[in-house]
């Protein structure tokens, strides 16, 4: 019954936007440097905690290390989009989804699909010299022996990734809230209500309906009109159905 009403309400909203949490890149296959099993072992392969290497101080001071880290351990697991992403696309695609914010750095939404996707902590895909501005494809980061570097410039290469430490960018906070200001369905999976991103957006969401999906369960739960507790890749193809023929490809 409630299921069937939530599929309504998203079938009707006239402007839904997701956000969407770190937690469904890892379901993709893809490394959470700040919460996973393995981050003991990953110390003693690298001889520092992933945190510390997968930061700005890191990488200006010790660019060798942080790009063996970042090559092997980022780089070389970029996952697969999974059920939860086609379903976002397909949404897009339908015109029922306007659009994904996300702290993910795997471009996951954008490989299954989505067009209109803001990364808030950038993305792997986009390199760039910290220089001269030329931008490098993650071919070229990853075929490099070593340090990648700017050819003209001779400097290492800036991942297109926030680092810890870095600024979030303002533009794409901008962009963010632009989004949410239009939005009066806010669809959040991966991610409880206090998570940064969910707690950094959500003042300028001004809709209706709060639609959560998340694999635990957490106090703030209460602040969602809906909760569904599963992965993403589970529910939100119950949650949209339409999206049937699309998963299955
Ligand atoms: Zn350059």
């Amino acid at each position: 019954m409630e299921m069937t009403y939530v599929r309504k309400r998203i079938e009707e909203a006239s402007n839904l936007v997701c956000l969407l949490g770190i937690s469904t890149s890892m379901d993709c296959g893809c490394l959470n440097y700040r919460q996973e099993d393995g981050l003991y072992d990953l110390e003693q392969k690298y001889g520092h905690a992933p945190e510390e290497i997968f930061s700005s101080v890191f990488f200006s001071t010790r660019p060798q290390q942080f790009f063996d880290f970042y090559k092997t351990e980022i780089l070389k697991r970029t996952g697969m989009p999974d059920d939860c992403m086609k379903t976002l696309a397909r949404m897009e695609t339908d015109g029922r989804l306007k659009a994904v914010i996300t702290r993910e750095l795997f471009s996951l939404p954008r490989r299954a699909g989505c067009q209109n996707v803001v990364e808030l902590h950038g993305s792997i895909y986009e390199n760039h010299c910290p220089r001269c501005g030329k931008a490098f494809d993650i071919g070229y980061m990853l075929e490099t022996d070593g340090v990648p570097l700017c050819p003209e410039c001779k400097v290492p290469i800036r991942p297109g990734v926030n680092l810890i430490g870095d600024r979030m960018s303002s533009a794409r906070i901008a962009m963010a809230a632009a989004e949410l200001a239009k939005a009066d369905t806010l669809l959040i999976l991966g991610g409880h209500m206090e998570t940064p991103l969910v707690s950094n957006m959500l003042p300028y969401f001004h809709g209706n309906l709060v639609i959560l999906v998340n694999e635990s369960k957490h106090l703030s739960d209460r602040m969602a009109d809906f909760t569904y507790y599963g992965k993403p890749r589970d529910i939100l193809p119950q949650l949209y159905p339409a999206a049937a023929d699309a998963i299955s490809a």
